[in-house]
């Protein structure tokens, strides 16, 4: 079956925060460690950017599964594409808070340094995604 990278944008849902993320990202590392997904899920105050990698039907499942979540709405597809290799094949589901990365990183990923993935293309939220990873070769984090 051919592998697939899918990457979606979400906002937060109204009484969601940060307290929340150590539960979605338990409960995303076990299923998705069972079922041979591997990602990124990116987090911003407002806005998660995640990466799904892995069989085509699995990712596809997973996807409408994630998209019904009511802990996150607005659930918007940005790119979606056969790969040879996976971006984060060491990763269940690696973690990273967009406020970390710096001023200087967000400017070179928008033209006002401010993360907002609705506003990119599947280009740029792919290029995001490959610079996160090459910046933090060791240190994306497996916690919340
Ligand atoms: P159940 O526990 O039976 O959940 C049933 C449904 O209830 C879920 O689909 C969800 O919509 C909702 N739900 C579950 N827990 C809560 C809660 N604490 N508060 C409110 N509603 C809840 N899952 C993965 O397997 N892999 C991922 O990579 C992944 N990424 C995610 C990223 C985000 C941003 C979010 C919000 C969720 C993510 N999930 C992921 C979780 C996924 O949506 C499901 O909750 C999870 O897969 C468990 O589904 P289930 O039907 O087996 O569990």
């Amino acid at each position: 079956m051919p592998t697939v990278r899918l990457i979606y944008a979400s906002r937060f849902s109204r009484g969601v925060g940060p307290n929340d993320i150590p539960d979605i990202l338990a409960v995303s590392r076990e299923k998705n460690a069972a079922a041979g997904v591997t990602g990124i899920l990116c987090y911003d105050p407002r806005y998660f950017l995640q990466v799904l990698e892995g069989p085509r039907k699995v990712v596809n499942a997973l996807y409408n599964q994630i998209a019904n979540d009511e802990r996150h709405a607005d659930v918007t597809l940005i790119e979606y594409s056969d790969i040879n290799e996976r971006l984060f094949a060491n990763w269940t589901m690696a973690f990273v808070r967009v406020d970390d990365l710096g001023n200087p990183f967000m400017l070179k990923h928008s033209s006002n340094g401010v993360f907002d993935p609705f506003a990119m293309s599947g280009e740029q939220a792919l290029d995001f995604v490959c610079t996160v990873r090459e910046l933090r070769p060791q240190g994306l984090d497996e916690r919340a």
